[in-house]
């Protein structure tokens, strides 16, 4: 039996961040200031192996998960990602399995990926100028490699893939249009995020936020959008679909019109923490009863444990001065 929340949400999705680094530096996740050299990342005994990933993945999917997404950190750093991605495609009961990268490697990785199984992929992607690119990931990495890798994650069969965009006022709201044309028509399915205060360092202020209503308004200008239904329950997004074929477009309202009362994920951190909330405080440790022999049963209960337990809807209860509030775990630790 599916375990319900507080708030009668059932758990369905788990979000897995295979590793706490990333090789960029983007301002609103991983500013350079906080994540530079000298920044303590977990060391290699501390993050969950393979093996201990795909374990713990099959007791959710018992329980009642259906999705799973590798996040991080950025995944595609961790090597041989594949053969995690062909352990838990091989999970019976898992309906989707999908993988959220800033896209800098897919060129090597997309295909092997696919092969072990990956039947889904979301790209970030801030920016189709190459300066403001560079500057937003903040390791002068070049936009064209970004570009080559969904050239070979198309070759390699992923088909939509999905886009992510965070926009920033006065950082890259300019090129909302831009991108819609760019990632129009039936290869893509872009996504406009809402800038959110996730962990205590990307110096968020509510002014930054470009609230998706005003997105859809600039939008509305140059195509002509139709809404889409739900798929189903939990689907973060608010999709639209340009009337002349060009290909689906959603909003990610997380600041302006939450969607806590729909959630139903949970995330596990690149040592195995279990988070009910991508803006928690503390995790619930499952890598030490892991190392120290518990049975599926017992991780059944424990999971049980703290889901029914569950109460957390941030986002429906933040205010615009967040400075004041506890800390939370950083994004990139707790996975995005
Ligand atoms: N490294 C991968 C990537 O870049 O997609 C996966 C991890 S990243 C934390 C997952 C997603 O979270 C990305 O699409 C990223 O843009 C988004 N994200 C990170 N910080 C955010 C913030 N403050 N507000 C909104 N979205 C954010």
């Amino acid at each position: 039996m599916t375990p319900l929340d507080t708030l009668r949400r059932p758990l369905r999705d788990l979000r897995i961040s295979v590793t706490d680094r990333c090789n960029f530096r983007c301002g609103y996740c991983m500013p350079k200031e906080v994540f530079g050299r000298g920044y303590d990342f977990l060391p290699r005994e501390a993050i969950l192996s393979f093996e201990e990933i795909a374990r713990l993945a099959a007791i959710f999917v018992q329980l009642g998960v259906e999705k799973v997404r590798l996040t991080g950190g950025e995944p595609l750093l961790r090597r041989n990602l594949d053969r995690l991605v062909a352990q838990l495609a091989a999970l019976e009961g898992l309906r989707d399995l999908t993988l959220t990268t800033n896209g800098s490697r897919l060129c090597e990785e997309a295909a092997p990926l696919r092969a072990a199984g990956l039947r889904r992929l979301t790209v970030s992607v801030d920016s189709l100028d190459e300066a403001t690119f560079r500057a937003m990931n903040d390791v002068d990495f070049p936009l064209h490699r970004v570009l080559t890798g969904l050239d070979a994650a198309r070759a390699a069969g992923f088909r939509p893939i999905k886009i992510n965009m965070v926009v920033q006022r006065g950082v890259n709201d300019g090129e909302v249009v831009a991108l819609a044309r760019r990632f129009s028509g039936a290869d893509f399915i872009l996504r406009f995020i809402e800038f959110m205060d996730v962990g205590n360092t990307n110096g968020w202020r509510l002014a930054a936020v470009v609230p998706a209503a005003e997105i859809l308004a600039r939008l509305e200008r140059e195509f002509s959008l139709e809404p889409l239904p739900a798929q189903y329950r939990g689907e973060v997004a608010r999709r639209y679909r340009q009337r002349d074929g060009g290909g689906e477009i959603g909003f990610i309202t997380s600041v302006t019109a939450p969607f806590c009362g729909d959630c139903t994920r949970a995330r596990l951190s690149a040592e195995g923490r279990l988070y009910t909330c991508l803006f928690a405080g503390t995790g619930c440790d499952l890598r030490t009863p892991l190392r120290a022999g518990a049975s599926d049963a017992e991780f059944a209960e424990i999971i049980r444990a703290v889901w029914s337990a569950r109460t957390d809807r941030y986002s429906e209860l933040r205010t615009a001065a967040t400075a004041g509030a506890p800390r939370k775990v950083e994004m990139a630790h707790i996975g995005g």
